[in-house]
C-alpha cells in the first residue's frame, strides 16, 4: 500500500457491543497491525436520542479486554481530533451547505405534520410507506419548489428546517467491496437522507462521510446492515471530496444465530452471551451477559471472532494474534452470512485453556476465585491447581468447580457414597495411612501412590476400592484430576486434616 493505511471503528454508543460489532473491531486491527497502519476508533454520537449513558467508556473497556487497542481514540488521543463527533458539530454544516449550493441538496421545511400528512397522502397498496424521494420531493416544501425569496426569508427567520440529499434519479451507482466485488444501486429507490437535522446535527451519513474524510481513512470496514447506506455515502464523496480520495470498502457478512441474524434475544432464550462484557441497560437496570462474565478467556474471544466469516483456507482454526495479523486478508472474509455455534465457541475457550501457560491464567483465574469469595494467597499455590485442573475446564468459571476444594475443605463430603462399601478393615487402612503419611519426608506424587498401595497391600485390600473414599475425603465429591496428585498440592497438613475430619464423620 502506498499510502499508511488508517482504518477506523466507529460506534454509535448505544448499549452493549455485540459480537458483530467486536468482529468488526478485530477485523480492524487486523488489518491495521498487518498493513503497519493505524486503528483509529471514532464515537458517533450525533443522534442525542439514541444517547446511552455509559456506553462509550463501556465500548472502551471491551477494547482493552480484547487487548485491541486503538492508536487513536478518545481515550487515546491522537493528531485528528476531536474523536467524538458531538465534539465536532460545527463543522459539519459547511459541507452541507456546499452542497447545496452545489446542487446535491436542498434545504426542506416541512413540519412534522406535514411529513405524516404526506405519509399518509401519497400511501398506496404498493407504497405502504412513502419516502421523501425523487418523486415526492416536487410536492414538498423545500428549496426546490419555494422561491429563492422565500427560501432567504425562512433562512433569515431562523425556520426550523434540514438539509437533504438530492437523490439523482435513474443513476446507476456502483463501488468495489473488498469482499463482495462490484456492487450496484438504482438510485432511485433511494430517498434523500437528511444529512443536517434541524438541530444543527449532522446525520450519521454526512458525519461518516466528512469525517473519513478528515481524518484520512484509506480503508473503511463495517457490518453488512450498513450496505443500503452505501450508494448515499458514495455520492457525498463523489459530490463533497472527489470519488479517487473515497476509501476502500468492505462490509461484513451478518452473524446468524439459530434464527437468522443474531439477536440478543437468541442470547437470552439460548442462554448464551451476545454480548462482549456484561452490559446494563441503564435505564431498564436489564443485564445482559457478556463473553468475558461467562468465562470466556480474550484469546479465545478472538480467535472465534476472527473465524466468523473468515479462514485461512486451511484446516487451521486455533489462531493467536500474532497468527491472525499474519494470515489475515480481506479477501478471505465471506460475503454469506457467519453461523453462530454456542457450543464450538466454548470448545475454542476449552482448546485455548489448554494451550495458555498457567501464567496467563493465573490472573484471571485468581480473580475469579477471590471474587466467589476463595482467599488465593499464594501464586505459586495457585499456578499449582490451575495446571492440574485447567484441562477439565471448558469455561473460566468452570474453575470455581474444579478447584474450589483446593481453596476451603470440603463441608459436606459425600459420605453416603463411602459408607455404602465402608467397613472396618477401610477404616483401619486410613488410620493406617495417616501414621504411615505422617512419617513421610517427601510429599509427592509418587512416594504418596506408592506408600498408599503399599498399606493397601498388607491390609490385602485394592487400591481401586480405597481410592474413592480417599478422594471423597480430600475433595469432597466424584470428580477432579488424580487423588495422589490433589494430595500433593494440598499438603500434608490439609491432606491429614480431611482424611481426619471424614474419618470422624465416618464413625
Ligand atoms: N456509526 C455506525 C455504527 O454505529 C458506523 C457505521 C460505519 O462504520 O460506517 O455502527
Amino acid at each position: 500500500m502506498d499510502k499508511k493505511v488508517r482504518v477506523r471503528f466507529a460506534p454509535s454508543p448505544t448499549g452493549g457491543l455485540h459480537l458483530g460489532g467486536m468482529r468488526t473491531v478485530l477485523y480492524n486491527y487486523l488489518f491495521a497491525k498487518k498493513y503497519k497502519g493505524d486503528f483509529i476508533v471514532r464515537i458517533e454520537d450525533t443522534d442525542q436520542s439514541r444517547y446511552v449513558a455509559g456506553a462509550e467508556e463501556y465500548i472502551f473497556d471491551c477494547l482493552k479486554w480484547c487487548g485491541l487497542e486503538p492508536n487513536e481514540s478518545v481515550q487515546h488521543g491522537g493528531s485528528y481530533g476531536p474523536y467524538r463527533q458531538s465534539e465536532r458539530k460545527e463543522l459539519y454544516r459547511k459541507y452541507a451547505e456546499q452542497l447545496v449550493n452545489d446542487g446535491y441538496a436542498y434545504y426542506a421545511f416541512d413540519t412534522t405534520e406535514e411529513l405524516d400528512k404526506m405519509r399518509n397522502d401519497f400511501k398506496t397498496e404498493k407504497n405502504p410507506s412513502p419516502q421523501y424521494d425523487h418523486s415526492i420531493r416536487t410536492k414538498m416544501r423545500n428549496s426546490l419548489t419555494l422561491t429563492d425569496t422565500k427560501v432567504k426569508e425562512l433562512l433569515a427567520t431562523n425556520t426550523r428546517h434540514v438539509i437533504r440529499i438530492k437523490m439523482p434519479e435513474q443513476e446507476s451507482i456502483s463501488f468495489t467491496d473488498m469482499i463482495r466485488g462490484e456492487v450496484n444501486f438504482d438510485s432511485s429507490l433511494v430517498d434523500d437522507k437528511v444529512l443536517l437535522k434541524a438541530d444543527g446535527m449532522p446525520t450519521y451519513h454526512l458525519a461518516v462521510v466528512v469525517d473519513d474524510y478528515l481524518m484520512e481513512i484509506t480503508h473503511a470496514f463495517r457490518g453488512e446492515e450498513w450496505l443500503p447506506s452505501a450508494p448515499v455515502h458514495i455520492l457525498l464523496w463523489k459530490y463533497l471530496f472527489g470519488i479517487e480520495k473515497m476509501p476502500e470498502w468492505a462490509h461484513f457478512p451478518l452473524i446468524l444465530g439459530p434464527n437468522g441474524k443474531l439477536s440478543k434475544r437468541d442470547g437470552a432464550k439460548y442462554g448464551f452471551p451476545v454480548f462482549a462484557m456484561n452490559w446494563t441497560d441503564p435505564k431498564t437496570g436489564d443485564l445482559t451477559e457478556g463473553f468475558k462474565e461467562k468465562g470466556f478467556l480474550p484469546e479465545a474471544f478472538i480467535n472465534l471472532l476472527a473465524l466468523l466469516g473468515w479462514n485461512d483456507g486451511t484446516e487451521q482454526e486455533i489462531f493467536t494474534v500474532d497468527d491472525l495479523i499474519d494470515k489475515f486478508t480481506m479477501e478471505r472474509v465471506h460475503s454469506s452470512g457467519a453461523h453462530f455455534d454456542y457450543e464450538k465457541a466454548k470448545w475454542f475457550n476449552h482448546e485455548w485453556i489448554k494451550k495458555l501457560e498457567v501464567s496467563g491464567l493465573r490472573f484471571p483465574v485468581g480473580e475469579l476465585l477471590t471474587k466467589n469469595g476463595f482467599i488465593v494467597s499464594d501464586e505459586t499455590y495457585l499456578d499449582k491447581v490451575i495446571e492440574l485442573v485447567k484441562d477439565r475446564c471448558t469455561l473460566l468459571t468452570d474453575f470455581i468447580e474444579q478447584s474450589s476444594f483446593f481453596f476451603a475443605t470440603p463441608e459436606h463430603p459425600d459420605l453416603d457414597t463411602i459408607k455404602s462399601k465402608w467397613n472396618d478393615q477401610k477404616q483401619l487402612f486410613f488410620r493406617e495411612l495417616i501414621r504411615a503419611y505422617k512419617l513421610l519426608s517427601l510429599w509427592n506424587t509418587v512416594d504418596l501412590e506408592k506408600t498408599f498401595k503399599e498399606i493397601a497391600a498388607v491390609h490385602q485390600l485394592k487400591p481401586g476400592e480405597l481410592m474413592l473414599p480417599f478422594r471423597i475425603m480430600l475433595v469432597g465429591g466424584k470428580f477432579g484430576p488424580g487423588v495422589f496428585e490433589i494430595a500433593d498440592v494440598l499438603g500434608k497438613t490439609e491432606t491429614l486434616k480431611r482424611i481426619e475430619k471424614t474419618l470422624s464423620l465416618l464413625s
